[in-house]
């Protein structure tokens, strides 16, 4: 796996009761998976020869973030280095213009978008394609956990989105009731597999909460959203699992943001709420493996993302969070607190979706050290 984030750290634990021998390519000692994996490679993902070299010997090369340069990737697709995702699919979770497009080929709905030249041309999209400002504006590469992202209220605010010399995709600001997430994993063979459509709320622009399933949310529109993802994956030949962001708007439609071909943070309640969670279902994806059941083992699991507080020393939490609730499952990704940081996650799960809220919140609140108590 290229890339030694937490996702990484996640999908080699979900490896190692199959006996997989997980070989990682990581910026420095200290990311996330690199401290627990064996096979560790130090590099630069950006650069070919570093790529080349850590391929060597892999029988299938993945991803734990879309940032490795599309031009590499066919430079090692054409070296016979089996790529999962393969780069066709995954241009569209590296660029957001990109997959806007492709997904209005295949009527896919989406917001309205287009991509805009600098500020006049902004105004020119509020005012004849969007319903005025505000307008979201987002880079098309490189941005994650809101940044990237920026919504304008006037022309004159949107300068900054072009400092950064990348396209710029202009798209209307969707009246969204909430953002939910579709998860699929589908293999090389064709075969896919739908988790329960989750709802995911946002704080700051970060991830905070997942709920799963999406609560109240129709049979109809669960199905529909599944549907896309499954339509999106076998469209864009994903294999591996694949995230589908969702907006669900006020008059009931779901409209896709983003995408990710890879686990997702929207997907970490599977580890201990579905009978095969995303990372397995990942290894096993990019394996050519059959996948495993994505059913949930609970009414209502709940993913509390833990974010870094003013506290180094989480591990002095541990005492009162476990105690406090013995069902709780904590996943630390040995990352050094920093302020807003992601470090970890804790997954609730139980048939009164109230008080599953409220053990994730408080654990998670209390390891960050906003509560003592
Ligand atoms: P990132 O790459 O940071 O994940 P996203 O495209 O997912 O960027 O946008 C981050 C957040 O900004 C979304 O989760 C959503 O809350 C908000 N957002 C993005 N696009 C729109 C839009 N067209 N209308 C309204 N809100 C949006």
């Amino acid at each position: 796996m290229v890339g030694g984030g937490q996702l990484a750290r996640m999908t080699h634990e979900a490896g190692i009761p199959l006996g997989i021998r997980f070989k990682l390519l990581s910026d420095t000692p200290q990311d996330s998976a690199a401290q627990v994996v064996s096979d560790v490679v130090v590099g630069d993902y950006r650069d070919l020869d570093t790529l080349r070299a850590f391929a060597q010997g892999c029988d299938v090369v993945t991803f734990d973030h879309e940032h490795v340069p599309a031009d590499h990737l066919r430079a090692l697709e054409a070296d016979g280095v089996v790529i999962r995702p393969g780069v066709e699919a995954l241009l569209h979770a590296q660029d957001k213009g990109v997959m806007r497009e492709r997904l209005r080929k295949a009527g896919v709905p989406c917001p309205r978008h287009r991509i805009v030249a600098d500020p006049a041309d902004v105004t020119r999209f509020a005012e004849e394609e969007g319903d005025g400002f505000p307008v979201v504006l987002k880079t098309v590469r490189g941005g994650y956990d809101g940044k990237g992202v920026w919504v304008v209220r006037r022309a004159e605010e949107a300068a900054e989105p072009f400092r950064a010399g990348v396209p710029v995709l202009a798209e209307e600001m969707v009246d969204f009731a909430r953002e939910l997430a579709a998860n699929v994993v589908r293999s090389p063979h064709g075969q896919a597999v739908a988790y329960p459509v989750v709802e995911s709320i946002q704080v700051n622009g970060v991830c905070d909460t997942v709920i799963a399933p999406a609560p109240g949310l129709s049979e109809e529109l669960s199905g529909q959203a599944q549907e896309m993802a499954l339509k999106i994956a076998a469209e864009l030949g994903v294999v591996g699992h694949l995230a589908v962001e969702l907006f669900e708007t006020r008059d009931g439609r779901l409209l896709v943001n983003e995408l990710a071909m890879r686990p997702h943070n929207s997907g970490h309640w599977t580890q201990d709420g579905a009978v095969t969670s995303q990372f397995a279902n990942h290894v096993r994806a990019v394996l050519d493996l059959p996948l495993g059941d994505p059913r949930p083992r609970a009414t209502w699991t709940v993913m509390t993302n833990v974010l870094g507080g003013d506290f180094p020393d989480m591990y002095a939490a541990y005492l009162h969070c476990m105690a406090r609730d013995p069902a709780l499952k904590i996943h630390m990704y040995g990352k050094d607190v920093k302020p807003g940081r992601k470090v970890g996650h804790v997954n609730t799960y139980g048939d009164d979706l109230a008080d599953v809220r409220e053990r994730g919140r408080h654990a998670a609140d209390y390891l960050r050290g906003t509560i003592t108590e």
